[in-house]
């Protein structure tokens, strides 16, 4: 038997010329389960977390995953009992990693839009912490926490300003975008934050983009990071701990990342240099921890010849696989098993009705009506993201577990998509 690994993404190989995730051949789940359908290796995951454990191996450190990758419960099940804790961003997501077995001290809860009935429900369950956004964010939740007859851990979201120029890649980290307090004004806000009756201060928090490929955004953020923690420490108020966010890419189109062992190598490095090294971390990633443990299987419904181009329509579609149509994204397509025939150049379409359903351009592919492909590096950003546009039910999820399977999702029904409507008359 030959086998042969599916670049970028571990624990998933061709064996004899059909994909497998770890024991399993996806054909078996596409038949038995049908399409579109997620596929998640628990193994890779595991190994995604592993190069973050080896990379904080002796220091101070929490992982919380940023749970709007993928938030299924079958995968949040993953996290949690590997010993990670939970980024979230909204009240039903806190629910979603109660759930799934998180501990509310485990759970810190960032964004810019907490509203006060999700920060009421956070202080209710003993939230880890509040990353808080803005001074008038400090302001209501301190109200909130008084009213509660509690008292609000909070750390303030940072905008580190790095450098556009070098970096523009980086969005959220910015000047100029909705995130974070904006550098000039962080001890300003601190000493706010200090002197409500409502909040306790125990760190610092940033998150500078997504789909970072380079170390230098990182080391030029943390040295920002740290100006800003001697600022405040200086101002007479004490950081517990320092949240570093996420943000690390993955390889979609033979991205580059580091790998996040090596990334932490050189923070530390840095870290210990300036006298940092000892201090609690977090980080909050969330791609990089899902994104290349899974696939999304999909059936080609036709193929469509034309002038100008030829469309490989298949099954899946922007309601399942949103990123393409969002912000042009490259995702990988590859057959189940390889085909004989001559490829030809293709772009994959779905059956949305709209010109920006598409989920691969110009793509060569040797197909017939009724073959199965993967769209690659699936696991963050889709299935978090899928809606039910066109009254399509979204996909089933499976994870794979060795030779074993676990139906994490059942595929949406008509019913379930209209349970919650009242005919009008
Ligand atoms: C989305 C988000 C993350 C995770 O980002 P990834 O690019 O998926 O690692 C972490 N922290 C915050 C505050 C986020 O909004």
């Amino acid at each position: 038997m030959t086998t042969t690994p599916l670049p970028g993404h571990p624990h998933f190989a061709l064996r004899d010329g059909e994909l497998f995730a770890e024991h399993v051949r996806l054909q078996d789940l596409a038949r038995d389960h049908g399409t579109p359908l997620f596929v998640y290796s628990k193994g890779a995951m595991l190994a995604a977390l592993a190069a973050y454990q080896r990379g904080f191996a002796g220091r101070k450190a929490q992982i919380c995953y940023a749970m709007k990758a993928n938030s299924s419960l079958g995968v949040l099940q993953v996290f949690a009992q590997a010993g990670c804790g939970f980024d979230i961003v909204s009240g039903g997501e806190l629910e979603r990693a109660l759930a799934a077995g998180a501990k509310g001290g485990d759970i810190i809860f960032s964004g810019v839009g907490k509203t006060r009935a999700e920060m009421r429900r956070a202080l209710e369950i003993g939230i880890g912490c509040f990353n808080v956004e803005s001074e008038a964010e400090l302001e209501v939740l301190s109200e909130v926490a008084v009213a509660a007859g509690q008292v609000a851990p909070v750390s303030i979201r940072v905008n580190p300003d790095v450098d556009p120029k070098t970096h523009p890649y980086i969005s959220t980290g910015l000047k100029g975008n909705k995130f974070g307090v904006a550098h000039e004004r962080t001890v300003h806000a601190y000493q706010r934050a200090a002197s409500l009756p409502g909040l306790k201060v125990v760190g610092i928090d940033c998150h500078i983009g997504s789909q970072i490929t380079e170390d230098e955004p990182y080391l030029d953020a943390m040295d920002r990071v740290l100006d800003l923690v001697q600022a405040v420490e200086a101002a007479g108020i004490a950081l517990h701990h320092i949240d570093f966010g996420g943000g690390l890419g993955i390889n979609y189109n033979g991205d580059q990342p580091p790998a996040a062992d090596a990334l932490w190598a050189k923070l530390f490095a840095k870290l210990d240099a300036r006298g940092f090294g000892d201090r609690q971390f977090m980080i909050e990633p969330g791609r990089s921890l899902i994104g290349n443990a899974g696939v999304c299987l999909t059936e080609v419904l036709y193929l469509k010849p034309g002038e100008q181009k030829n469309f490989c329509v298949v099954d899946a579609a922007m309601n399942d696989l949103p990123r393409p149509a969002m912000y042009q994204a490259y995702h990988g397509i590859v057959p189940l098993s390889r085909g004989g025939d001559q490829p030809q150049t293709y772009d994959v379409v779905g059956p949305v009705c709209e010109s920006g359903d598409w989920i691969g351009r110009d793509r060569a592919l040797a197909v017939k009506a009724g073959d199965l492909l993967a769209v690659l590096s699936a696991g963050a950003y889709c299935m978090s993201m899928a809606s039910n546009y066109n009254t399509r039910g979204r996909a089933a999820e499976v994870l794979v577990d060795g030779a074993r399977t676990y139906l994490i999702r059942e595929r949406e029904t008509a019913a379930d998509q209209m349970r919650l409507e009242r005919p009008a008359f």
